[in-house]
C-alpha cells in the first residue's frame, strides 16, 4: 500500500466485537483479570493500553520500524532513550539541536554521568573526530531547527555503525510522510508527536520507533517502570490527526514554497533557510534523502527590531513556540523555542537574533504571502535599500 492508503487502511480496533471503524477511546486504568495468576493481553494503562497499542502499531508501520512506543511528550521519548546510556557513555550530538534537548543532555544528564558533546555533524570529518570509545549514541535532526542544515543521515549511520554507536534522529520536522531514517541507516527514529503527527496544536506527545525488537523492548522497560505513556484520550486524538498527515503536509508544503520564494525575492529579507529553494545549499542532499522540503522555514531580516516587528505585525501567525499545526505560526528562535539553551551553548550556536521561523499552515498561499509582504518593515531597512522598496512600491 501506498503511504497515502496506509494512513487510513489500518485495524482501528483489533479484536472488538462490535468492530467500531473508529479506533475506541480505552479509558480505563485496569482491565480485569480472568483468573489471579493469569494477565490478559492488558492489565494496566501504564504498562499497555489498547488505544495507545493501536497508535503505535500505525507509527511504527509508517516509519517502517518493527516497533514503536508513545510517550506523554517528545521530551519524554528522548529522554527514554537517552535512559538507555549508563554513567561514563557519552552522547555525540549536532551543534543545531532543539532547545530543550540541549537541556535535557547538559542540564539532567551530565547529573548522572553521561557526557553530551556537540560538533557540527555537517563536517563529517571534524565530527567524526569527536567521537571516543565512550560514544554510544549519535544524536541529530535533519534538516535542523531553526536553521534547516542538512545532514547526510546514510553518511551518519555509517560513521555510527563503524564506531559501535548508534544513530538517533529526531525527525519531527519531517514526518514519516517525507523522510524515513530507518531506511538510510538510522537505528531510532524520534518525534515530537505535538508537531506534525498531531497536526493540530491539542496534543502534547512522543514517538520513539526502533528498527530492533530487542532495542525497543528495552525502551518498553523504562517507559513501563518510570510511567510516562501517552494517554488514551491523547492516543485517540493522535490516531484521528494523523490520518490526514498527507493531505495536510502537502498543503503546507505548497504554501512554505510559496512564501520562500516571496522571501528570497524580497530586499527586506538578508537570507532565507529552506531546503526547498534550489538555491539552499541543502538542496540536492535534501531532496536525495527526503521527498519534500517541509513548511517550517527561517528567514533573517535585516535587524532584531525588523524580526521583532514582522513577528508583531503578522496577523495570519499567530506568535508561538512549536511547529507543525493547521495554522500559520511564527516565532523568533532566540528568544522563544532555543531560549532554553544553556549560555555557554546558546554562544556557540550562533542562531542570529534577527532569525525568524515560521510554521506554515494550510491557509490560502496567497493570503499568507500578502500578510508576510504587509508585516514586513520597510522603514528598519538600510537607507539604501528603503529607496529600493519604495521604487517596487511597497507600502509599509
Ligand atoms: N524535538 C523537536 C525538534 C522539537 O522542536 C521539540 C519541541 O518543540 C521537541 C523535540 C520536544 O517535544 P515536546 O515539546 O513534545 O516535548
Amino acid at each position: 500500500m501506498k503511504f497515502a492508503s496506509q494512513l487510513v487502511q489500518f485495524d482501528a480496533a483489533p479484536g472488538d466485537r462490535f468492530r467500531p471503524t473508529s479506533t475506541p477511546i480505552y479509558q480505563t486504568a485496569t482491565f480485569e483479570q480472568e483468573h489471579a495468576d493469569q494477565f490478559g493481553d492488558y492489565d494496566y494503562s501504564r504498562s499497555g493500553n489498547p488505544t495507545r497499542s493501536v497508535l503505535e502499531e500505525q507509527i511504527a508501520k509508517l516509519e517502517g520500524g518493527t516497533r514503536a512506543l508513545a510517550f506523554s511528550s517528545g521530551m519524554a521519548a528522548i529522554t527514554a532513550v537517552a535512559r538507555t546510556l549508563r554513567s561514563g557513555d557519552e552522547i555525540l550530538a549536532d551543534s543545531d539541536l532543539y532547545g530543550g534537548t540541549c537541556r535535557l543532555f547538559t542540564r539532567i544528564l551530565e547529573r548522572a554521568g553521561i557526557n553530551a558533546r556537540y560538533a557540527d555533524a555537517g563536517d563529517l570529518q571534524s565530527f567524526a573526530k569527536q567521537i571516543t570509545p565512550r560514544t554510544r549514541l549519535i544524536f541529530v535532526e535533519s534538516p535542523t531547527n531553526p536553521l534547516l542544515r542538512v545532514l547526510d543521515l546514510c553518511a551518519l549511520a555509517a560513521l555510527a555503525h563503524a564506531n559501535n554507536a548508534l544513530l538517533v534522529v529526531d525527525n519531527s520536522l519531517m514526518s514519516p510522510y517525507l523522510q524515513r531514517p530507518l531506511s538510510l541507516g538510522a537505528d531510532i527514529v524520534l518525534h515530537s508527536a505535538t508537531k506534525f503527527l498531531c497536526g493540530h496544536a491539542d496534543v502534547t506527545g512522543g514517538m520513539v520507533v526502533t528498527r530492533d525488537s530487542k532495542l525497543a523492548e528495552d525502551i518498553y522497560f523504562l517507559q513501563n517502570a518510570e510511567g510516562n505513556a501517552l494517554a488514551p484520550f491523547d492516543s485517540f486524538l493522535l490516531l484521528r490527526g494523523l490520518k490526514t498527515l498527507k493531505l495536510r503536509v502537502d498543503a503546507q508544503q505548497h504554501n512554505a514554497q510559496a512564501i520562500a520564494e516571496f522571501l528570497a525575492a524580497d530586499p527586506r529579507v538578508e537570507q532565507v533557510f529552506y531546503p526547498g529553494l534550489k538555491s539552499d545549499p541543502g538542496y540536492a542532499l535534501h531532496h536525495r534523502q527526503a521527498s519534500g522540503a517541509g513548511s517550517v522555514l527561517s528567514f533573517a531580516t535585516r535587524s532584531v527590531e525588523a524580526a521583532r516587528a514582522v513577528a508583531e505585525r503578522a496577523r495570519m501567525f499567530q506568535i508561538c513556540v512549536s511547529f507543525g499545526s493547521v495554522h500559520s505560526t511564527i516565532s523568533l528562535p532566540g528568544c522563544m523555542s532555543h531560549a532554553s539553551l544553556p549560555p555557554e551553548i546558546a554562544a556557540s550556536r550562533k542562531i542570529p537574533q534577527e532569525l525568524v521561523r515560521i510554521s506554515v499552515g494550510i491557509e490560502d498561499a496567497g493570503d499568507l504571502v500578502a500578510d508576510l509582504d504587509r508585516a514586513l518593515p520597510q522603514s528598519i531597512l538600510k537607507s539604501s535599500e528603503c529607496q529600493l522598496v519604495t521604487r517596487l512600491g511597497r507600502a509599509d
